[in-house]
């Protein structure tokens, strides 16, 4: 049960939580701000969260703080900050909960975020990439942020500074950080090649990028950009964009398909050698995104030798969902989201 103290905030009496040490929990201090981020005016374009998280106030609490410290803030978290939760805080290194070679790589990977975040981030890179990738991170000096962002994309990959942004909400997903980072791996990665490796071209790159999170990923959590598949309308003999069933459908295809039919996630060479083999037969491989309507694999099939396009006129079945996929328990869970909260990143 949580426990709650009353604080006296001028007049009012404040109910706030407290953990077992004295201090306010952090997931409590998170779902405050957030609370107060969401009811400015109704209106979320104002992003009131983002700004205060982006300027630091006067007064800073330390990240352990007690109720009675934190009781202005409480009222009206504008008034101060307190550090990781409204302001950025120190960039982190805790490495502990790690495997041995993991803790070697990722030690010098810094992740700006609270305590919990990035131990879900750290975590799920280790459940996404082998040693010697988080070794390709570190040297070439990737830092992680975790944002507390509002906007359309779930993270971001800035090559020009090697910085990947998390939103906060997507931390704890493996999908999210293991598509940013899968970015900075084919901008980072000396070894990569053809395919592999980063292209100027963005439809390319996002959809070889959403290929390699799901060969890397235990789910199939569908990346928005499945709704910019094109598919073949068998009835109206041309292609256009997926239902939202569809659009599942494909997600989960190709999860399957790029983790040879386990769906269990692949990490290294295993993961690349799956990409390679398979990206020309996914639903993924006709992204059309900021491309005119180009699918993925046509831009590619003038990039890369053995990459053939696909016919506008085609009636291939690599064109066409199979109706017949029943939904799996993932898939009907995720059958709630909508198509805008499903977000490209
Ligand atoms: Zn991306």
């Amino acid at each position: 049960m949580a426990k709650y103290n009353t604080v006296m905030v001028g007049k009012k009496a404040v109910r706030i939580p407290i953990g077992e040490d004295g201090f306010v929990p952090e997931k409590d201090l998170l779902k405050r701000f957030d609370d107060w981020s969401a009811e400015d005016g109704g209106n979320p374009k104002s992003n009131r969260g983002w700004k205060d998280y982006t300027n630091r106030a006067e007064v800073v609490l330390p990240k352990k703080s007690t109720p009675q410290q934190v009781a202005q803030w409480w009222v009206n978290p504008g008034c101060c900050d307190i550090e990781d939760i409204d302001v950025p805080g120190k960039a982190k290194h805790n490495v502990q909960h790690l495997s041995r070679s993991q803790k070697k790589a990722q030690a010098r990977i810094p992740i700006i975020s609270t305590a919990s975040e990035e131990k879900a981030v750290r975590r799920n890179l280790a459940r996404s990439f082998t040693e010697d990738e988080m070794d390709t991170l570190s040297r070439s000096k990737t830092q992680i942020r975790v944002y507390p962002r509002t906007q359309k994309a779930t993270g971001t990959y800035v090559p020009v500074s090697s910085t990947i942004t998390v939103n906060r909400q997507n931390a704890v997903e493996q999908s999210t950080i293991t598509h940013e980072s899968v970015h900075a791996l084919r901008d980072h990665d000396k070894k990569r090649t053809g395919i592999l490796k980063r292209s100027d071209s963005v439809v390319v790159e996002e959809s070889l990028t959403v290929a390699e999170q799901l060969a890397r990923s235990s789910s199939s959590d569908p990346s928005g950009y499945y709704w910019n598949c094109q598919v073949f309308d068998e009835k109206k003999r041309r292609w256009r964009l997926p239902t939202n069933k569809e659009a599942l459908s494909m997600a989960n295809e190709d999860h399957m398909l790029f983790t040879n039919g386990r769906g269990k996630g692949l990490k290294g060479e295993t993961a690349m050698n799956s990409v390679r083999k398979n990206w020309s037969k996914s639903h993924i491989s006709r992204l059309s995104y900021k491309s005119n309507g180009k699918m993925a694999i046509n831009q590619a099939a003038e990039m890369y030798d053995g990459i053939d396009k696909i016919s506008k006129a085609s009636t291939k079945s690599t064109g066409s969902i199979k109706t017949t996929t029943k939904g799996t328990p993932i898939l009907a869970s995720l059958r709630a989201k909508t198509r805008s909260k499903i977000k490209k990143n």
